[in-house]
């Protein structure tokens, strides 16, 4: 351990006391020079007026004899003085008995002592006797030469104050060493001993104690040190064992880990192997899905043609007359063929989604009157105590665009299960919008659906209660198709309903919306005699003023003596057979389905319009305009089918199926049509040439010409341009409907279809004949 002097501790104790010393003492030499300079200072004065004072008496006895012999002997005596370098006698008349001189002796020092001192003092003694005090007798002068004491002082000083310095130099030496012994070698023995201590030993050797300080400062700080490195060498043992456990821990763990590797390389590779079996399985499900699919909707192609048939054969024979027996059981087999057709229908559809082969049309249409006419072709399903109610917003635009056949299914998905399960009550189709799109709700008082029953209805094949198949009948597919329906047109499905209550489904559909609705200005004074709870009130409400129609509800047992009305709107029969003859207010009267007032009870109260439940804007509408022209008229509402019946409308159905055509033929006639029959689309062709036709319905695949060939020949020819040519098809294909219109067809109606459907969609491409 080499640590250079000026470092030590020691060296730096001992100069800082010596510094201190050697200030203290060169201040006291100081101190004790400036005393003995003012003494010597003083000692001058006092010795040269001792030897004034000495010759005082002889000189002035000289002086006062003018004895110039003894005068130059005493001067000569005052000269031995070594301070004294001159001496003279003057006579009281001044004149000079006797003056000796010597030089004064010269030294480098003398500076410093006439600096001090001054050069020289001249000294004055006037001589007198002492009995003649006042009369002088001459004057004894002497030149002192101050260096004679000078000298002697700086002799002095500069001893002073070196044994001053050496005093100090001589104790800093013995500090040194003192310092040196007591504390930077012991010091320098535990730093050595430390410094030879390996930190990364486990065994702690103990530093020795220098001898002779075990118990001062020293020793402590050996003891403390002793102790810590006891403790640092504790720690090292405890964490090497500690170490030692986790290397042995950790190549535990590497061989663990080798073997989990080896495990799991081998289950990886069974599982790629298995995951290649799957991915082989997986593209052989997708095929057969797909071949399923495909399968399902040749099959339903050739399920709903014989179907088509067996319904249509049924449905006339239903019309024609049978023993109530016979009524009955084909009033069965009928409806069981219906529940085939939905069945199908549905099927097909979920094996749509599976095979992800669901494809959406967006075109313009008209939600509300979609709504409408769904509504109106379910409305016999409603039961006689259920009051089934459209209510449009009357901010919905006149057209969104969309899927107008996946929304009415929707809709009618929706709206069967209300009819289904509402005894009595309401059942509401709500249809509103906002700035995300449209929401269809339907609302019922039914039965309601238990909430843990709620999430799983969802699920195809899911009922809500194990007895609803029994009860009600369903196939539990309904509304798992309803929902998907939704969620491809980026919409949801969403459900309310407390047990026993009711149930509200809700659609929200985002489709863009186009168009305003056309402003209708009416005029008159309307009153409804229904319950403020019924849904007519609601619907009025709603729209009469919308129309520029003035509104009032009175309860079904208010009197109408009195009250002023245009037209009176009721939907309780028996309310009104008190009126006649005393008021004569038109009367509109709003019936369940099927339910309008036998002949003479109408006449009873004309003037009368009835109008089937549900309300369709437009119907209203209609029925509005008549009843406040006042034109007594008992005709039923616009909604019923007689204006078909009435008019002898001629329509070639194009059908190569005899089954179909016997069927399509028997509704055409049961509607009021006269039916031409094309067994192909050449014979067709041939028919226009010759007969005027008012509208073609035409099968889509046949023999000799299809009918998109037919068609296209049709457009061609340009004799028929406004010609309605309606396709009928069972192939539930979904380019279908692109495929009609491509070839130049007006609509599409799908195989097998009902009386009621076929009806609208007459109505809907001949001009009503008023
Ligand atoms: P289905 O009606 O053919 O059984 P759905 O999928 O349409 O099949 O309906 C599933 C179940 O949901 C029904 O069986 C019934 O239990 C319940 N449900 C649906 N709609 C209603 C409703 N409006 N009121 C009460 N229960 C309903």
């Amino acid at each position: 351990m080499d640590i250079s002097l000026t470092h030590r501790l020691s060296f730096k104790q001992a100069s800082l006391t010596v510094l201190v010393a050697f200030i203290l003492g060169t201040l006291l030499s100081i101190i004790q020079v400036a005393i003995d300079y003012a003494s010597e200072d003083a000692s001058i004065n006092r010795e040269i007026r001792a030897l004034l004072e000495i010759s005082h008496n002889p000189a002035a006895r000289i002086a006062y004899n003018i004895d110039a012999e003894l005068a130059q002997e005493l001067v000569l005596g005052l000269l031995r003085s070594p301070a004294v370098t001159r001496a003279e006698l003057i006579d009281s008349n001044g004149q000079m008995l006797a003056s000796v001189s010597r030089p004064r002796s010269e030294s480098r020092y003398r500076i410093f002592s006439d600096s001090l001192f001054g050069a020289q003092r001249v000294f004055q003694d006037p001589l007198y006797v002492a009995h003649a005090p006042d009369e002088a007798l001459g004057v004894l002068s002497l030149e002192v030469d101050t260096f004679a004491f000078g000298n002697h002082f700086l002799g002095r000083s500069v001893l002073t104050l070196a044994t001053g310095f050496a005093r100090s130099l001589l104790l800093s030496l013995i500090l040194l060493v003192l310092f040196y012994f007591m504390l930077t070698r012991p010091l320098v023995d535990v730093i050595r001993a430390l410094s030879q201590r390996n930190p990364q030993d486990a065994q702690h050797k103990p530093v020795p104690c220098p001898k002779g300080h075990e118990r001062d400062e020293i020793g402590i700080l050996v003891q403390v040190t002793n102790r810590q490195l006891s403790a640092i060498a504790q720690e090292i043992a405890q964490r090497r064992s500690a170490e030692d456990r986790l290397t042995q821990y950790l190549s535990e763990l590497e061989s663990i880990v080798s073997a989990r590797t080896a495990e799991l390389k081998a289950t990886n590779a069974r599982l790629s192997e298995s995951n290649k079996e799957l991915e082989i399985a997986r593209t052989k499900a997708l095929n057969m899905a797909q071949a399923r699919s495909a399968f399902l909707a040749n099959m339903s192609h050739e399920i709903r043609t014989p179907l088509n048939g067996l319904l249509g054969m049924l449905a006339l024979a239903l019309d024609g007359p049978l023993s109530a027996e016979q009524r009955q059981q084909l009033g069965i087999a009928h409806d069981s063929g219906k529940v085939l057709v939905e069945l199908l229908n549905d099927i097909l559809d979920l094996s749509k989604f599976e095979a992800g082969q669901l494809e959406l049309e967006s075109i313009p249409f008209d939600l509300g009157a979609l709504v409408e006419e769904t509504a109106s072709l379910l409305s016999q399903n409603a039961a006689a105590a259920v009051e089934l109610t459209c209510l449009i917003a009357p901010t919905l635009p006149a057209q969104v665009i969309g899927d107008p056949t996946r929304v009415r299914q929707i809709v009618s998905n929706l709206l069967s299960n209300a009819l289904k399960f509402t005894r009595f009550g309401r059942v509401d189709l709500l249809v509103e919008h906002d700035a995300t799109g449209i929401q269809v709700r339907v609302r019922d008082t039914g039965i309601g659906i238990a909430e843990d029953a709620q999430a799983r209805i969802f699920h195809p094949f899911a009922q809500a209660e194990v007895g609803i198949t029994r009860e009600f009948g369903g196939t539990g597919l309904g509304l798992a198709l309803t929902r998907r329906l939704c969620e491809a047109m980026h919409g949801t499905l969403t459900l309310q309903s407390k047990e026993g209550f009711g149930s509200e489904f809700c659609a929200q559909l985002p489709l863009p919306s186009q168009g305003r609705s056309a402003a209708v200005q009416l005029g008159g004074d309307i009153v409804a005699m229904t319950p403020s709870s019924s849904g007519l009130h609601q619907l009025l409400e709603r729209w009469l003023p919308v129309w520029g129609l003035s509104y009032r509800r009175l309860d079904t047992d208010a009197s109408l003596f009195g009250v002023q009305a245009d037209l009176l709107i009721s939907d309780c029969p028996e309310c009104l057979f008190g009126l006649r003859p005393a008021v004569n207010t038109p009367i509109l009267l709003v019936t369940a389905y099927g339910n309008f007032l036998p002949q003479e009870q109408a006449q009873r109260l004309a003037p009368l319009q009835q109008i089937a439940r549900p309300l369709a804007r437009h119907g209203l509408l209609q029925a509005l305009r008549h009843g406040l022209r006042h034109d007594a008229s008992d005709q039923p509402a616009p909604q019923s089918t007689s204006n078909l019946e009435k008019r002898r409308t001629r329509v070639l159905l194009v059908e190569d199926n005899p089954v179909n055509q016997m069927v399509a033929k028997g509704m055409l006639v049961k509607l009021g049509c006269e039916v031409l029959v094309a067994g192909h689309g050449g014979e067709a062709l041939e028919q226009l040439e010759q007969e005027a036709i008012d509208l073609v319905l035409m099968d889509c695949n046949m023999p000799v010409m299809d009918g998109y060939e037919a068609t296209r020949r049709i457009r061609l020819n340009g004799r028929w341009p406004e010609l309605p040519i309606i396709a009928l098809t069972a192939n539930a294909l979904s380019d279908e409907r692109e495929r009609c219109r491509a070839a130049g067809m007006n609509d599409y109606l799908a195989k097998p279809f009902r009386r009621e459907e076929l009806a609208t969609l007459l109505e809907n491409w001949l001009p009503v004949d008023t």
